[in-house]
């Protein structure tokens, strides 16, 4: 059966009125008594419902961002309380991620925005009505004079409701409309202002001391027509001034124009900023502080994950990291909140998602994303850069595409559900087949665009291009995702196409052995990342292990001891290092405390992830405007390398889910304790270990019907579900003599 709100129309403003956000609006006259009423409904846009003024719902920026060509949400709610036989059935809607712009380049043109909705009422004495948008809808105007997801809102209290006449009812396909997918979007923190700063350049700047993703409530009192103007920034320059520059053409402006004397709270609609501090442009003479509160919002998803190790600095990373997934995950898995982008690019979303999953249940959320991709994916296979797919310029990149088979393979690891692997499986297969189609030989890829390893910082002066050549990063993420292919088709039960896999992937790691190593086993690139990619995707000949181990390591060392790896090198560094016996060098690279590191940030005040490592060098100076953003999670990828690693939780492939798992703690000597807990789709999964003289005393959590290896030093056990608490002797990390 069609469902009821595809029995609606899709109407939108007449054309001419030149407002961007219009009120849709239907006074309803009900004949009985209302037993239940459901309100079903969805916009090209965004939409925020309203019954007699009290708003629908706590979804924000409703209905979310899905590949709009073929897949658009509707929500349903249930509004009995609300609803009245002779209420208003208010609308407004906002361009969103449908209507405005997006991309940098304006990539995403502007278009026509639309509303669809269905209101189902049910009597007491059994009978029903339905409401449906149609051409009986009239349009109001509203004081939300402009909203644009990167420029801001302009609300102007002052501005009468006029009508515009009836909607238009407009021809959009309906069969795109499915139900709500992932989690809602929703207010999930407020702050309040830490600091009052009046800059060096005499601007009045409030500090909320937390970098985040939403927006500042205004509790606005004022004379009629007083404005109040903000400005939205992550940090303040080297001289403490207000810096804007990185969010380059988004303007992030919010304005209010104030209509009596009477105090109002504000908020914006239908926009969102990524900010620490917020510049008071305009604002009436008798606000204070106190009278602006920032609103954290995100993707509504539970906290599954948690790390504490007792040392102030690493947990500050650890908080950064957990902001960053806040900052992030709104209703898509985005690069950065801030500037003219906030898109989900699949290379981020790839490089954190196993962080995200120990974090958070993610299920729902990259599953609704994993659709979209699905829809985006290219006639010829091919992964765009950012799902949805706004920029549409027909590459596929390494490392980016990859998340085709990353992203499903972590979620089968990590929740074990056979169906959603499945359900991806003709995706993952299409990818790996169109590298093969583009690859020579197919098992060469050296064709094609590619960011190869972003942000590295063994590039060139300037640029985001780091050394390792594209031919080595491509390849060796080629082998990899055939791996994934081979290891998903026997999950799956198709042996012959696992089979398939395997030979292919063998030969791609053949030729990878044949063309980068010499005869002698040295690898022919001289980056930290070439050495990293091809010691954790084993496609080092056996050999040579040993001579790649300790050529990483020696350029680590000849770095003076830093990393210069970027977005493909950073998530496998510490592994590559842990895993060949150097967990000691793993270790010092965690705990640098200056630049590059993931400390030094931390050390520079940062309370979210940076983009670059050096996005505030050490001097103060900023790395540059055009591409420098304070909240982007990818380097924050090293969380998901702490606990597989330190508190050492992790998932067996072959009984996915973390049904069967192992704990193999490694406590740096550094260090006097560490709790970690995951809450499993089981139970909870809990280790503390705390330093005792000799000997680390260990409490281990096993939830029921799972099973737990434990290791530590000559310590093992098998466990089954309960709760443990024995003392093993420490096992200190082996560390190098100097
Ligand atoms: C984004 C990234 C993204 C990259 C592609 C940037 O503009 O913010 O994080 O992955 O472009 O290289």
């Amino acid at each position: 059966m069609t469902h009821l709100i595809k029995q609606a129309e899709f109407i939108s403003a007449p054309q001419s009125i030149g407002q961007t956000v219009p009120c849709f609006a239907r006074a309803l006259d009900l004949k009985g008594d209302i037993a239940r009423a459901t309100l079903h409904i969805s916009a090209l846009g965004l939409y925020e419902a309203a019954i007699d003024g009290q708003r629908v719902g706590k979804f924000l920026f409703a209905p979310g961002w899905t590949e709009y060509a073929s897949r658009l949400q509707f929500q349903t709610y249930d509004v009995t309380d609300l609803l009245k036989p002779d209420s208003l059935l208010t609308v407004m809607v906002g361009e969103g991620w449908w209507g405005g712009r997006m991309g940098w380049d304006g990539q995403k043109e502007r278009r026509r925005t639309a509303l669809i909705a269905a209101l189902e009422v049910e009597f007491t004495d059994g009978r029903t009505q339905t409401v449906l948008t149609d051409a009986r809808w009239q349009v109001l105007t509203t004081p939300i004079l402009g909203s644009s997801i990167y420029d801001g809102e302009t609300v102007d209290m002052t501005a009468e409701t006029e009508s515009l006449g009836y909607a238009e009812v407009v021809d959009y396909d309906k069969s795109i409309l499915l139900p709500q997918e992932g989690e809602e979007v929703r207010e999930m923190a407020t702050l309040g202002v830490i600091a009052e700063i009046t800059t060096p350049a005499g601007e009045r700047v409030l500090d909320f001391g937390q970098n985040l993703t939403g927006y500042v409530r205004v509790h606005a009192h004022g004379a009629r027509g007083d404005e109040i103007e903000l400005s939205f920034a992550e940090v303040l320059d080297k001289d403490g001034n207000f810096y804007t520059e990185n969010m380059r053409s988004a303007k992030n402006k919010i304005r209010y124009i104030l209509a009596d004397s009477e105090p109002m709270d504000f908020a914006p609609t239908f926009c969102w900023q990524g900010f620490r501090y917020v510049r008071l442009d305009k604002c009436p003479a008798g606000m204070t502080a106190d009278d602006f509160t920032a609103v954290a919002v995100h993707s509504d998803i539970e906290r599954t994950g948690d790390f504490d190790c007792g040392v102030p600095l690493v947990n500050q990373l650890y908080q950064n990291i957990l902001w960053g997934q806040r900052g992030n995950f709104l209703d898509v898995p985005t690069d950065c909140p801030q500037r003219d982008e906030r898109l989900g690019w699949t290379g981020d979303a790839q490089v954190f998602i196993r962080t995200a999953c120990f974090l958070r249940d993610t299920r729902a959320f990259y599953s609704k994303w994993l659709d979209d991709m699905a829809c985006d994916q290219m006639e010829d296979g091919g992964i765009p850069h950012v799902i949805p797919d706004v920029l549409k310029n027909g590459d596929s990149a390494c490392g980016w595409a990859d998340a085709a088979t990353i992203c499903p393979w972590t979620l089968y690891l990590c929740y074990g559900d056979k169906r959603e692997l499945k359900k991806n499986y003709p995706m993952m297969k299409k990818w790996v087949e169109h590298v093969r189609s583009v690859a020579t030989k197919g098992v060469y890829w050296d064709t094609g665009f590619h960011f190869g390893d972003w942000l590295a910082l063994d590039a060139k002066e300037g640029s985001y291009y780091g050394a390792t050549p594209n031919d080595l990063t491509s390849t060796a993420y080629y082998a990899y995702s055939t791996l994934i292919m081979s290891k998903a088709a026997e999950v799956l039960g198709y042996s012959a196409e696992s089979a398939n896999y395997m030979r292919l992937h063998n030969d791609i790691v053949e030729f990878f052995k044949r063309e980068f190593f010499t005869q002698n086993g040295r690898l022919a690139v001289p980056t930290q990342t070439a050495h990293v990619l091809a010691l954790m995707f084993d496609l080092v000949p056996e050999s040579a292990v040993q001579r790649t181990i300790d050529e990483l390591v020696r350029l680590i060392r000849a770095n003076d001891n830093h990393l210069t790896t970027g977005f493909l090198g950073t998530p496998y560094l510490c592994y590559a290092l842990s895993r060949h016996g150097r967990i000691d060098v793993a270790i010092e690279l965690l705990l640098r405390e200056e630049f590059p590191s993931w400390l030094y940030s931390v050390k520079q005040g940062a309370t979210t992830i940076w983009e670059h490592w050096d996005g505030i060098k050490p001097d103060g100076s900023f790395w540059s405007e055009a591409m420098n953003s304070f909240n982007h999670y990818a380097y924050g990828c090293i969380l998901d390398w702490m606990v597989e690693t330190l508190a050492g939780i992790s998932a067996d492939e072959r009984v996915a889910g973390y049904k069967r798992f192992t704990v193999a703690p490694q406590l740096p000597n550094e260090w006097d304790s560490l709790n970690c807990r995951y809450e499993s789709l089981y139970g909870e999964i809990a280790v503390s270990i705390a330093r005792a003289g000799d000997e680390l005393s260990v409490k281990l959590t096993v939830p029921e019907n799972t099973t737990c290896q434990f290791r530590l030093g000559d310590t093992r056990k098998e466990l089954g579900s309960g709760t443990y608490e024995f003392t093993c002797p420490n096992v200190p990390v082996p560390v190098e003599a100097k």
